[in-house]
């Protein structure tokens, strides 16, 4: 079809020659009174009979004509474009139409009808092309839209000289598509001000910050990263812990769009380089999402991280996190009693918090005072005070936990165990009448105790205190709609002791499918969980603790007691196909 192209002269000529036909064919209605000497001063200053035609039907030819050409020539060079298989067809259609419909308003003597008649031809030709047309494209590219109309107000208003686009595509998606509505908050004071989206939405690429946070939201996205790079604006997401390529703005918006972030967070504009820090929340749909945001100078510009808490994505209970029923169990029983310590750990991200807060959700406030002491407040609990420390406000945390004592709390959860004078009153808590639980950054159960007693703190309090340590990392696990099997080596079922019957383990698709997976977007895993391993601390434990603890005797201790390993709980995630191989491996090094 793209060898079929319409010459552009030929058509000038078929279009000057019908003009002259209809001003030849018009030469004769002189029965009409209202002539009008129109081509009489040109060439000759003389009149001549012949050259005399009806205004009334000159003036609508001319304006047929004048759309007609350049809608034929768009046709021809559109459907070319595009490969559309019916090019030639639309085309030929087109310069028909016109050329009927200047014929027909030549040669019907009623003029009203003759410019129907005309008018119908052209646009029943231009219509039915823009409906195959648009029938072929997405919606972005689709003519005789709102969107459209705005283009092309954009581009004539711009051939005039202006400045500012009158159209905004992107204000225009928004009003239809993107439900996201910011509120200015200080989330640790819980101050609004209103005026910080007002100036926001004063930049008209608000719009595109709206659509940024939609986008990251539904994509599930935890962290926004916003990164200058050589002539654009990076964007990446983390999605379940992965750090995910999203698309960027270009060099002129990027700066705008990290102005807009800043004014949302009541941030200075004007400071570029010094590091920043503040927050936002932002309704989308009928989720809560809180933002806290960092933005930094680099050598090549501003860049900013966004973490996005979304309060409706947290309510995890303790029976959703991963554990095996018999772990369950373990931490169920020791969160009953009446005081001691229970750890969560884990590195970074593997989702202790997230632990440590379904513990708490899984005891019921109206019989025990609740409360917690954090940094930063991820999820706030019904019936629970949380409590949020601010490093900035010079107070030892130490001292806020121990005002947070005399109140008598039963519970404290603790978002920190960094600092020992933390540990000390809190060992001290947990062996008078208080449950505390608390999360500790660490690789595994075992080595967290080790580190604890390393740190100096009393084995003996220790020892008492300890009711439970966890320790966790978060796999992701396999998309049900593309996930592939395959059959798994012989060696590796053995090396692992896994069952030498195993007939598949799954991956995500190792060639590319002939369209995106919907249920993961290609990317071939959809959410996470959690794998754990839970240590009782039995008796047995306690003494070790107490008078020798090293590594191996507490390792010999938990095997004793046939505490699984994470990896080995991995495994069964591997053999149960819900998650594959690789994606153990990577969180496990
Ligand atoms: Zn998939």
């Amino acid at each position: 079809m793209r060898g079929f192209r319409l010459k552009r002269s030929s058509l000038v000529f078929l279009g000057t020659s019908s003009g002259l036909a209809l001003l030849s064919a018009s030469a004769g209605a002189a029965d009409f009174e209202a002539l009008v000497p129109m081509l009489a001063q040109t060439a000759n200053a003389e009149r001549i009979s012949g050259f005399y035609m009806n205004i009334a039907k000159f003036l609508p030819a001319v304006a047929l004509f004048l759309i007609w050409v350049p809608t034929v020539w768009w046709v021809d060079d559109d459907s070319n474009e595009l490969g559309l298989e019916k090019a030639k067809m639309f085309t030929t259609m087109n310069m028909l139409a016109g050329v009927i419909g200047l014929l027909v308003l030549l040669l019907v003597p009623n003029i009203i009808v003759g410019i129907a008649v005309m008018t119908l031809a052209y646009l029943v030709a231009a219509l039915s092309y823009a409906v195959h047309r648009n029938g072929q494209v997405g919606d972005t590219d689709k003519v005789l839209t709102p969107y459209h109309f705005g283009e092309l107000a954009n581009s004539f208003f711009g051939l005039l000289g202006a400045k500012k686009k009158v159209f905004n595509r992107n204000k225009a998606a928004a009003v239809e598509g993107f439900p996201v509505e910011f509120i200015g908050i200080d989330l640790s004071t819980k101050k609004m001000d209103m005026f910080r989206v007002a100036a926001a939405q004063q930049n008209e690429l608000y719009v595109e910050v709206q659509g940024l946070i939609y986008d990251a939201i539904t994509r599930r996205s935890t962290d926004i990263f916003l990164e200058p790079a050589q002539d654009q604006l990076q964007v990446r997401y983390r999605i379940d812990g992965v750090l995910v390529q999203a698309e960027p703005f270009d060099a002129e918006t990027g700066p705008e769009i990290i102005n807009i972030v800043k004014l949302l967070c009541g941030l200075s504009v004007e400071e570029k380089r010094k590091p920043q820090d503040g927050t936002f929340s932002a309704k989308v749909e009928n989720r809560t999402i809180e933002a806290r945001v960092a933005t930094a100078g680099t050598k090549v510009g501003e860049k900013v991280a966004i973490r996005l808490f979304d309060k409706s994505n947290m309510v995890t209970k303790l029976h959703q996190l991963g554990l095996t029923s018999k772990e369950e169990e373990t931490i169920r029983t020791a969160s009953e009693k009446e005081n001691g310590l229970i750890l969560t750990v884990g590195p970074v991200g593997a989702g202790k918090t997230t632990t440590a807060y379904a513990i708490l959700r899984s005891l019921d406030p109206l019989l025990r005072d609740i409360k917690t002491l954090e940094e930063v407040v991820e999820q706030q609990l019904d019936g629970i005070v949380a409590e949020e420390y601010n490093a900035k406000s010079g107070e030892p945390m130490v001292d806020r936990f121990k005002s947070i004592l005399r109140t008598d709390p039963q519970v404290v959860m603790l978002g920190d165990f960094k600092e020992d004078d933390m540990a000390t009153v809190a060992l001290q808590a947990a062996n008078t009448s208080r449950l505390v639980v608390s999360t500790l950054t660490g690789t595994d159960a075992i080595k967290a105790i080790i580190s604890l007693v390393e740190r100096g703190l009393s084995r003996d309090a220790l020892s008492s205190a300890l009711l439970v340590v966890t320790s966790q990392r978060l796999v992701r696990t396999l998309c049900e709609g593309c996930k592939e099997p395959y059959a798994p080596k012989p060696e590796f079922l053995k090396k692992y002791n896994l069952p030498e019957d195993t007939e598949a383990f799954f991956r995500p698709p190792t060639e590319q499918l002939p369209q995106v997976c919907g249920e993961c977007g290609g990317v071939g895993y959809v959410g996470r969980t959690g794998i754990f391993e839970v240590l009782e601390i039995t008796d047995p434990i306690r003494e070790i603790i107490a008078n020798n603890p090293t590594e191996a005797a507490l390792r010999a201790e938990a095997a004793q007691q046939r505490m699984t390993s994470i990896s080995r709980n991995g495994l069964r995630l591997v053999l149960e196909g819900k998650t594959s191989i690789d994606e153990l491996m990577r969180v496990l090094k």
